[in-house]
């Protein structure tokens, strides 16, 4: 019995010292990984939710390195959060949008873009900074990004966070609050926030066409967002019978594997073209 105790406490401890590795190797490698050009974005369609037409994307953070391989975000964001390396790599993908956007705007289409946000980043100095700069070289920047944080990155620390939202809003970006429903806060409370846009949580989404349950939690979210003057977004969309039900409880736009997965840059001017021609 003792032994069988011991073999599995060894087991267990070699289990922990292997995820303690990898944390450890994934925070070395995100130090270089900008430099090494070791990121690129994929984008997931947005879509106007009435019409069925692009109205966007959001931005996603993909890594490949050359030391571990794929790592996916829910692997790496949370460690470049805790490292600190997360401001390079808000840095870069804020650059890269503004280049994405700017090759658009010549080209007359008006699309925006999503970004997400971690507290660090809702919480550093860096960032107005850096949009003050990047305004600079591209002023319609505001009306087209939109910054996408999550309740729990506001409520870290609700203070600071939200004077920082302000500052941003006085920019001229629009907020939106991703994977809302997960958190514990109400509505009542988060619209306090200088917030336009509501992003409904896939889990509610996801099986909105069966669950009787979600379609009514949804469709109270989508009536009381409108009425504080909320967009809504909902995230998720993986059948054409959820996008009805969005649709017929006056949804704005959405986004999920239905339309579209995250798309390579140039897979997404691909998806635009087909799609401007319907
Ligand atoms: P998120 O912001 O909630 O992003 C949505 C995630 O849901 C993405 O996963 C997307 O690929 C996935 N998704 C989209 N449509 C569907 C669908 O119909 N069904 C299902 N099951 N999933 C869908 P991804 O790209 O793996 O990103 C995971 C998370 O990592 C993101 O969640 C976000 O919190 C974080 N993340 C990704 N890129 C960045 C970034 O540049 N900065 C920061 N701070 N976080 C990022
Ligand atoms: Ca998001
Ligand atoms: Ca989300
Ligand atoms: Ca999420």
């Amino acid at each position: 019995q003792a032994k069988l105790q011991q073999s599995f406490y060894v087991e267990y401890q070699q289990g922990l010292d292997e995820q303690h590795m990898r944390r450890l190797q994934i925070i070395e490698s995100l130090k270089d990984a900008v430099k090494d050009e070791e990121l690129h974005l994929v984008l997931q369609p947005k879509i106007n939710c009435q019409s069925g037409t692009v109205v966007g994307a959001e931005v996603l953070l993909r890594w490949q390195s050359e030391k571990l391989g794929f790592v996916g975000p829910d692997e790496f964001i949370p460690l470049a959060e805790q490292s600190g390396a997360i401001t390079d790599l808000t840095d870069w993908v804020c650059r890269q949008s503004v280049e994405l956007l700017r090759n658009w705007e010549q080209q007359g289409k008006t699309l925006k873009l999503s970004i997400n946000l971690s507290t660090v980043d809702l919480l550093s100095d860096a960032l107005p900074l850096l949009f003050e700069q990047l305004i600079k070289g591209f002023p319609q920047l505001p009306q087209r990004l939109v910054l996408e944080v999550t309740e729990s990155a506001v409520m870290q620390d609700p203070e600071k966070a939200i004077a920082r939202l302000e500052t941003l809003k006085r920019l001229g970006f629009s907020i939106s609050i991703d994977d809302y429903g997960t958190g514990h806060s109400s509505l009542a409370q988060l619209r306090r926030l200088p917030v336009e846009e509501l992003k409904v949580d896939r889990a509610f989404v996801q099986y909105l066409s069966e669950e009787a349950m979600d379609e009514s939690i949804v469709r109270s979210t989508i009536q009381l967002a409108h009425e504080l003057g909320l967009r809504v977004v909902a995230e998720g969309v993986e059948d054409e019978a959820s996008w009805k039900v969005l649709q017929s409880l006056q949804c704005d736009e959405l986004q999920g594997y239905y339309f579209s997965k995250p798309l390579a840059i140039s897979d997404f001017k691909n998806y635009l073209t087909e799609h401007e021609l319907k």
